[in-house]
């Protein structure tokens, strides 16, 4: 399988200002993430808020600027690309917002807004309605939605609407930023069918941002967990669900309101609140919080270190037995 985008070391740095702030005027919102989209593939992204997985998303469809590292996308650098250069890419590389209905003009009906580039590119009238009913079909709408607007559809139709408006481009790599999050629960089992579905159908790569675990362990093939900017963990979801390696993993695991029934994991506490990014801790930066921490843990910077079928940043990875825990 080949990697569709290669992610490696990179780091965004953000300028801030005040005395507040850290000394050399600058947080790193991301740092040192490394990581691959295979062809076809969904990679989950997860993490709180401030984990730095929005940015890191936005770096990658152009959005954000990477201060330093490599985006790879089919073999051409992202990292400095002129705005003009990057324009083309943004008919393969699209990005779905979280807001659904918010990102979607309210001054236009769902026809205009799906077939936007078409009608750029000078398409007939008769021509545009037949790619709108196309589209509205793909993620499972009615033809007459075209005629609507924003404001007559719900949230799980705004999705699918924002869907349908990705898909007019014919991308490569799908970015989708909490795409579930606001819905209903059987609502967000719909959109995952839907994500799922036009991925097999179209080969899409998708790269999702979320919060919620059941989002990644339905539709997710690897699975990257972030804290404080960087990646805490890296694998397999499957893997990673079923034995995480690091204590954060496990912790958003075992918080997780419907648990995976197979996998007995041991039942963890964070301790406090996610730390400041303009005041890491020393050694691991999860230390202030982990349940497993050792007097190593507050002065020595974890390896980033393979594992089986992924990658952890740990001094004692898995050091609990699941099994035994699991009561
Ligand atoms: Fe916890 Fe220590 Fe591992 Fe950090 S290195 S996650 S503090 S056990």
């Amino acid at each position: 399988m080949n990697a569709l985008l290669e992610i490696r070391d990179v780091v965004v740095r953000f300028r801030v200002r005040g005395a507040v702030f850290s000394s050399a005027g600058s947080i790193d919102a991301v740092s040192g993430v490394s990581l691959n989209v295979e062809e076809g593939k969904t990679y989950g992204i997860v993490g709180e808020s401030g984990s730095g997985k929005t940015t890191l998303a936005r770096a990658v469809a152009g959005l954000h600027h990477a201060s330093e590292g490599s985006i790879l996308y089919r073999g051409q650098e992202l990292r400095g690309l002129a705005e003009g250069a990057f324009r083309p890419l943004r008919r393969e590389i699209v990005m779905m917002f979280q807001d659904p209905i918010g990102s979607l003009s309210p001054r236009l009906s769902v026809k205009s807004l799906i077939t936007e580039p078409f009608r750029i590119q000078g398409m007939r009238e008769r021509d545009l309605d037949a790619e709108a009913r196309r589209l509205l079909a793909m993620v499972g709408l009615p033809p007459e939605f075209a005629a609507r607007y924003p404001y007559q559809i719900s949230g799980g139709q705004a999705r699918r609407v924002g869907v349908a408006r990705a898909l007019a481009l014919s991308p490569k790599l799908l970015i989708a930023d909490e795409p579930t999050a606001g819905l209903d629960v059987s609502i967000q089992g719909e959109m995952l069918n839907l994500l799922a579905r036009l991925q097999d159908e179209l080969g899409l790569a998708i790269m999702i941002i979320t919060h919620n675990l059941n989002v990644v362990r339905h539709i997710t093939d690897r699975v990257g967990i972030m804290y404080l900017g960087k990646l805490v963990e890296e694998g397999e979801t499957e893997a990673v669900f079923a034995k995480p390696q690091h204590p954060y993993t496990l912790a958003l695991l075992a918080a997780n309101p419907e648990p995976d029934p197979d996998a007995q994991l041991m039942r963890v506490e964070l301790q406090g609140e996610p730390p400041s990014i303009l005041r890491r801790p020393k050694g691991c930066e999860f230390h202030t919080r982990c349940p497993f921490a050792q007097p190593r843990c507050a002065t020595e910077v974890p390896r980033w270190q393979a594992a089986k079928g992924g990658a952890h940043r740990c001094h004692f990875p898995a050091g609990w037995d699941t099994a035994a825990a699991a009561s």
